[in-house]
């Protein structure tokens, strides 16, 4: 693992399969950004996390299960936009979805589905909610982006900035429950913080260099969408043939990644979004 300091008070793990997990260490208790995706790392991540104190919040900069499924093993109350409470307690992947899942990337985790539950976010909020440690503190905001739920997480006193999948590193995420206006205004949020350091939902720590290398690589993508449209492609053959690089749910050097199959579901619902928010907006072919 690579557990590294990136300021006076936050600590950043980019190395586990799923979201990055970051660490907030203030002299009264601690604030988790993300929790792991694979629940031997989330075992493994409380151990790490409780040298470093008492953990008082946890913070999910959305629903998705790369994000979430690690609040089991945390202390804490988490922490989220009530969105993404709300999506937790309706939508949150079955336990068949998570045996066959945890097969493929986490094999010693599914004898642990027996007492796993989904621990949903107890402390919610609609705009923003600062959470103090003390020496420290994080600033939330709700920021539809990624996901019509996501959160923007800023601790001024380091200048430091958790886009969550608001703005990757590794590559794009998939689109499935973005909006298109929202994906492209939620990197211009992020622009406006003053801030050193980023910290992505995926990939490594970056500087504001990152902004203009993602909202490229949106760009190409909805490009590639829009000219489908212009000749006249329906959505079903654009979403057959339109193919972004997937860096995120892949192997990695230390992890056995998503299923070809699951990949290829995100690709397809990704271009499908895209088409239809194109469709809908088509003047955001040229942001
Ligand atoms: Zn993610």
């Amino acid at each position: 693992m690579s557990l590294r300091q990136i300021s006076a008070h936050v600590h950043v793990e980019t190395a586990h399969l799923g979201s990055n997990n970051s660490i907030v260490v203030g002299t009264e208790g601690l604030a988790l950004v993300d929790t792991p995706h694979r629940p031997t790392d989330a075992m493994a991540w409380r151990k790490t996390v409780d040298g470093f104190g008492t953990t008082r919040f946890v913070v999910n900069t959305d629903h998705h299960p790369d994000h979430t499924i690690g609040n089991f093993w945390q202390g804490g109350e988490v922490v989220s936009h009530r969105g993404t409470r709300e999506r937790l307690l309706h939508e949150a992947p079955s336990h068949d979805y998570l045996a066959g899942l945890f097969a493929r990337i986490d094999p010693e985790a599914v004898a642990l589905l027996d007492t796993y539950r989904v621990r949903v976010p107890t402390v919610v909020f609609s705009d923003a909610l600062d959470l103090h440690l003390a020496d420290v503190h994080l600033e939330l905001s709700f920021q539809p982006g990624h996901t019509a739920n996501s959160l923007i997480a800023y601790v001024p006193e380091d200048g430091v900035v958790f886009t969550g999948d608001i703005v990757c590193e590794a590559g794009l995420p998939s689109f499935q429950d973005s909006r298109l206006w929202d994906w492209f205004d939620a990197i211009e949020e992020v622009a406006s913080y003053d801030f050193d350091v980023l910290v992505p939902g995926h990939g490594e720590v970056a500087d504001r260099g990152v902004l203009e290398r993602y909202r490229d690589w949106g760009r190409e993508v909805v490009g590639q969408v829009a000219d489908a449209i212009g000749r006249g492609v329906d959505r079903e053959q654009a979403s057959a043939e339109i193919r972004f690089p997937d860096n995120i749910h892949v192997d990695t050097e230390d992890y056995v990644g998503y299923p070809d199959d699951l990949i290829e579901m995100f690709q397809r619902r990704s271009i499908e979004r895209i088409y239809e928010d194109l469709r809908e907006r088509p003047d955001l072919a040229a942001r």
